[in-house]
């Protein structure tokens, strides 16, 4: 088992108001897992997901990586977010090795290890460029070269896609999904938020459903779909029927 989500609640506490986002999730990630999460906006999705990596604490329960209490400075586990995240000032190639030094991977080791990835998401040669100078799906890719260069086991994603343009997001999709078929390549387990079922459904070997706000698991099914999967596949409807038939 890499991963446990045992008993998480969450309450927010704003201007005054306690709002209960997460009740008593539970579920445990194992090798191999591409876990989509879904449900309604503002199920918590999102608040469950930096618990997961150690940005937020539960309010109570725990989560555990690889039986130990999950901290933010796991380098085992990597973010990737909905708008990029990225440092403007510093290029692709450096904005990747940032995170590479808490590895204590510094000058050419650090270098080589940017380029390696840059390669992977099919960015060779835009190495020294600056993020103001690329397009969304570029910056993206870049997120995802900066998440994959400390070499998780676990990778979470924020609705990776959701910012970008319907074609840019099907292609980077696609290589993500190659990337994942490559066994020589990290992570061993995906945990990705999504409000778009299509795409979980797309994606996913795992779907977990979420109730409406406190979020609650309410599904948890297995995809059982090959791949590369077909949108038009009967099959592949049928999931899709079947995961919005359960979000309420
Ligand atoms: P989702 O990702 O499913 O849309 P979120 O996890 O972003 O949901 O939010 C769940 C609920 O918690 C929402 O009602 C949201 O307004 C609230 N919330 C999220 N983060 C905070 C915060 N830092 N402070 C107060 N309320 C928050």
């Amino acid at each position: 088992m890499l991963a446990e989500i045992k008993n998480v609640s969450k309450t927010h506490e704003s201007n005054g108001n306690t709002i209960q986002a997460l009740d008593n999730i539970n579920f445990s990630v194992e090798d191999n897992d591409f876990i989509c999460i879904v449900g309604p906006s503002g199920c918590g999705k999102s608040t469950l997901l930096r618990i997961i990596v150690g940005l937020e604490r539960p309010t109570s329960g725990e989560v555990l990586f690889k039986g130990e209490p999950i901290s933010t400075d796991n380098p085992k586990v990597a973010m990737v977010f909905q708008n990029f995240a990225l440092f403007p000032w510093l290029n692709v190639t450096e904005n990747i090795e940032l995170v590479l030094e808490p590895l204590e991977l510094r000058g050419k080791k650090a270098e080589n290890k940017a380029c390696k990835y840059i390669k992977a998401v099919g960015l060779d040669g835009f190495e020294k460029v600056y993020p103001r100078e690329l397009s969304g799906g570029m910056k993206q890719r870049v997120g995802f070269a900066r998440a994959l260069a400390v070499e998780p086991v676990l990778l979470c994603m924020d609705e990776p896609f959701s910012s970008l343009d319907a074609l840019t997001s099907q292609n980077l999709k696609d290589e993500l999904l190659m990337l994942w078929a490559d066994t020589s390549m990290p992570p061993d387990a995906v945990i990705m938020v999504t409000h778009n079922i299509e795409e979980a459904v797309y994606m996913a070997n795992r779907i977990i459903i979420l109730s409406p706000r406190p979020g609650k698991v309410v599904a948890d099914l297995r995809i059982g779909l090959e791949r590369p999967r077909n949108r038009k596949d009967p099959e592949f409807y049928r999931w899709v029927d079947k995961v919005y038939s359960l979000i309420v």
